[in-house]
């Protein structure tokens, strides 16, 4: 008899993209004739960098021709690409990261999501709420966790965020072994500044603990004091792993192309206590299960570092950056709190209310869509996200109709 993972079971369906678009089928249903603004999705608008097309157009060419032509390349990413990327986004910053520590992979939910796979299985696991919640299943998946008791896993290290903290959650309490942190935060648009970060990267050194620190929204940083990478801090590299992506920078969502930095110095234990490079423990797993990502898009991702490219993904990120702005002075104008929208693509709005009731009050009223933060935890009851990728004039748009929603109908 064929058994299953029974860890599966413990699994809480994710309702949430499904229940919204319930809902908005419900709404559309009654209403066909009302123009929906959806600035709920964390997903890209904008086309491709040209810099992007022109060098996949290119590499297209390579392949059409026997001289040019590639089968297989490196499981880790090719040699251009992975140069490319500790130049420009380490080395450049002051952080000793080398081309050998960088794996690149077709995007940054299958590497926060494999990573697991490395560490013992009576881990104690620090994860944040809100969270990006590939984190937490990929966890459950795994039989890392007890069963979920109302909305949460037992046996988890819940590290809670919150207005009270600014959205950066503290220090845990009790002793933990892997620790979950990103930043600029998906969903709360919560930065950290390099002072913060150094507390967590001090703890893991003393506790001998290790960090996974997903960065997939670096490009949006503008403040000087907000670490790009978690490697700006003295010690990280022992006792750190960073995620990051080329979706949200480059509009990649499709195209798929992220990479992960595993530092040489980074240290895991045996149950004996002897020291083992985690490097060579995601190398050996990435090489077994990977193969690589197509040619013509790490040529794609290459073009992200050249003067050409550089100049138009700074191009995306402050047009985004300016309907965050907008979203952010609206809701702020409106008498809410908010968090993010500054060095992030997202604005963290506390309703106080029920989050799916202000959804429902959004929908119906002003046909604006977002999403309820309940669907990334418990912290995130009483709050809702908004995205900001979207055009800026339907940006404009949302906001003045929630503000005359708001005008004229109560949301309770
Ligand atoms: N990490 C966070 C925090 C995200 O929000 C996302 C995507 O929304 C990802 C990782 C996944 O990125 P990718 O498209 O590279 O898989």
């Amino acid at each position: 008899m064929i058994r299953i993972n029974e860890h599966y079971q413990k699994l809480q369906n994710s309702y949430l993209f499904a229940e919204i678009n319930q809902r908005i089928q419900a709404f559309q249903q009654q209403h066909p004739e009302r123009e929906l603004i959806r600035l709920g999705i964390g997903d890209v608008t904008l086309p491709l960098p040209d810099a992007c097309v022109q060098a996949m157009h290119k590499a297209v060419d390579e392949l059409a021709e026997s001289q040019t032509f590639r089968g297989y390349g490196p499981e880790q990413g090719y040699d251009f690409l992975r140069q490319a990327i500790a130049e420009h986004d380490f080395q450049a910053r002051g952080a000793n990261i080398n081309a050998d520590e960088i794996f690149v992979s077709d995007g940054a939910k299958c590497d926060t999501g494999n990573i697991q796979e490395l560490f013992a299985q009576d881990l104690r696991l620090a994860i944040p709420d809100p969270v990006y919640p590939v984190y937490v299943d990929t966890n459950v998946m795994a039989g890392r966790t007890g069963a979920s008791q109302a909305g949460r896993y037992q046996g988890l290290v819940y590290l809670e965020c919150t207005a009270e903290n600014n959205y950066i959650p503290e220090l845990p309490s009790e002793p933990v072994d892997l620790i979950y942190l990103c930043f600029p935060n998906n969903p709360t648009g919560a930065s950290i500044t390099r002072d913060q970060l150094r507390l967590w990267v001090e703890y893991a050194l003393e506790q001998q603990a290790l960090i996974l620190f997903d960065a997939a929204y670096e490009a949006f940083i503008q403040d000087e004091d907000v670490a790009h990478s978690i490697y700006e801090i003295e010690g990280a590299e022992k006792v750190a792993i960073e995620f990051r992506s080329f979706s949200k920078t480059a509009g990649f969502t499709g195209v798929r192309c992220a990479y992960t930095v595993v530092p040489k110095a980074c240290t895991a234990y045996t149950a004996a206590g002897v020291a083992v490079s985690v490097r060579d423990l995601w190398m050996r797993r990435h090489t077994t299960k990977f193969n690589g990502v197509s040619y013509p898009v790490q040529r794609a991702a290459e073009a992200v570092y050249s003067p050409a490219g550089k100049a138009q993904v700074a191009e995306l990120i402050e047009y985004y950056l300016k309907n965050a702005a907008y979203i952010r002075q609206a809701f702020q104008r409106m008498g809410f709190a908010c968090s993010g929208g500054d060095n992030s693509p997202y604005i963290w709005i506390e309703v106080k209310q029920d989050a799916w009731t202000f959804f429902d009050f959004l929908l119906n009223n002003a046909g604006v869509i977002c999403t309820p933060g309940a669907g990334f935890g418990r912290c995130g009851e009483q709050h809702i996200r908004i995205s900001a990728f979207n055009n800026f004039e339907k940006v404009q748009q949302a906001m003045q109709r929630i503000e005359a929603a708001l005008l004229h109908h109560s949301p309770l």
